[in-house]
């Protein structure tokens, strides 16, 4: 009642106070009670319209936004729009922590690389994330409302959501030309729907490209084991003459070195898909590498090829030794392998213009025609399966090759005319290129080295 009784004073303080200034003016007419009466009556009624008039402002106020201060007045409704007024800035004040909190879970929901979407009980859209929409291939404002089903048609899709058995994820071909999209529902809160969505078409490559590689393993290994253990079973069984024994024993051998050289290619290659990119404050001569790969390369043509090496003077590559002298060695022995006799192999290093260098094997042999050429680095890849085979190939080489080139910030270039040979580039970057003094010192003492 607190409030009723200041209120009751002042009422009774604007009836005393027109009572009197009435009775004042009523004496002058000489009607003194009839002026106290009616002053009595006016301070009231003045007192009630100032009220009201006060009440009807905080009305107004109230319905208004309340984006201004409320009436500051003085009493009872003054004290009424004071306290409404706080108790709608805390309540906007809460509002707006709520959104603020809400924003930065959606947007911590779109930072997301899985696509979120959440469906009311009747599945229609509340909300997705931009690679939720791009899954599923729908717009995030525009679809808002939509019934999913009507806008995401993939059949397995529609049945994971009508059969309701949610305990794994489901996947199916994206809309257009996006791979596989994986799907898990979670419910919710009172039907509704929690969508995560994975774009898999990456990890169902990799899983292909394992399969795919297990096989071709197996196949590789299983066909020089299966002639060795024919071999093997012919020699406990017939009696060989001694030129007879020596030619199964030679070919026995040739199985042998096939799979070690297998081996051998897979384990480079493992080794260069698991360690570290080689430093780049290594400096190696090129004409070192060189003269090695040259040395083999004269072996493995015996004189049917003319094989050049040239520009490597003074020039240093940065990076591992062991993997550029297999990057060039294979280069090189694909070039003596593929070219027939009489024909030419020549290496050249040369600077760019931008400072980059480019080591060239090129060859005048079988060439390869251009729909092979973008596959060419893949593992087990070959044009000529029996060719490859028959020169000792393990289809690993350029793989290695491929490999090395970018683990050393370089790339690899090939060009390729079936009937007139071929040209294979290995690039690398300026940064790990340097020819000088130093190189060429360097150069000569590796010389030296060989020749000792
Ligand atoms: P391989 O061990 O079979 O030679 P590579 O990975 O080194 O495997 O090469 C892949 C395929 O590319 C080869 O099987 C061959 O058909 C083709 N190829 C590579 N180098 C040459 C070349 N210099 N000339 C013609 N064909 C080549």
């Amino acid at each position: 009642m607190g409030w009723l009784l200041p209120r009751l004073l002042a009422a009774l303080l604007a009836m005393l106070v027109g009572g009197v200034v009435g009775m004042l003016i009523g004496s002058f007419w000489h009607w003194p009670a009839l002026g106290t009466l009616l002053g009595a009556l006016a301070g009231g009624l003045l007192h009630t319209f100032v009220d009201a008039w006060r009440g009807r402002r905080l009305m107004h106020w109230l319905r208004g936004q309340q984006e201004n201060p409320a009436p500051r007045d003085a009493g009872f409704w003054g004290e009424v729009g004071y306290r409404i007024e706080r108790l709608v800035r805390l309540l906007e004040r809460r509002v707006e922590t709520e959104h603020t909190r809400l924003d930065q879970f959606l947007s911590a929901i779109e930072a997301s690389p899985n696509g979120v979407m959440l469906l009311d009980a009747n599945d229609q859209i509340e909300w997705c994330n931009s690679v939720a929409a791009d899954h599923f291939g729908l717009d995030p404002q525009r679809d808002r409302r939509q019934r999913v089903t009507n806008l995401v048609r993939a059949p397995v899709f529609v049945a994971y959501l009508q059969d309701e058995e949610f305990d794994e994820a489901v996947s199916f071909p994206g809309p257009g030309s996006r791979g596989t999209i994986s799907v898990l529902i979670r419910t919710y809160g009172e039907g509704m729907k929690l969508v995560l969505s994975q774009d898999i078409t990456e990890r169902e490559r990799n899983d292909a490209m394992r399969r795919d590689f297990v096989a071709n393993v197996s196949h590789e290994i299983r066909t020089p084991l299966t002639v060795l253990s024919g071999f093997i079973e012919t020699m406990g069984n017939l009696p060989l003459t001694e030129v007879e024994r020596r030619r199964v024993l030679e070919l026995m051998s040739q199985q042998t070195l096939r799979m070690q050289t297998l081996v051998g290619d897979l384990l480079t290659l493992a080794q260069l898909e698991g360690s570290p990119r080689p430093a780049a404050d290594r400096w190696v001569p090129v004409q070192r590498l060189f003269n090695q790969v040259h040395a083999d390369a004269e072996a493995l043509s015996a004189g049917r090829h003319a094989i050049s090496f040239s520009g490597a003077e003074a020039v240093q590559i940065a990076g591992a030794e062991a993997e550029l002298l297999s990057a060039i060695a294979n280069l090189v022995n694909n070039a003596v392998r593929y070219t027939p006799s009489s024909g030419r192999v020549d290496v050249a290093w040369t600077m760019r213009g931008d400072g980059a260098g480019e080591l060239e094997v090129r060859d005048s042999g079988i060439g390869i025609a251009r729909e092979h050429l973008p596959r060419l680095t893949e593992r087990f890849y070959r044009v000529d399966g029996s060719r490859s085979r028959d020169t000792g190939g393990t289809g690993l080489g350029l793989s290695i090759v491929k490999h090395v080139a970018q683990r050393h910030g370089g790339e690899l270039e090939v060009r390729s005319e079936p009937g007139k040979g071929s040209s294979f580039k290995l690039i690398f970057p300026a940064a790990r290129v340097r020819r000088g003094e130093s190189a060429a010192d360097a150069g000569r003492s590796a010389e030296r080295v060989n020749a000792a």
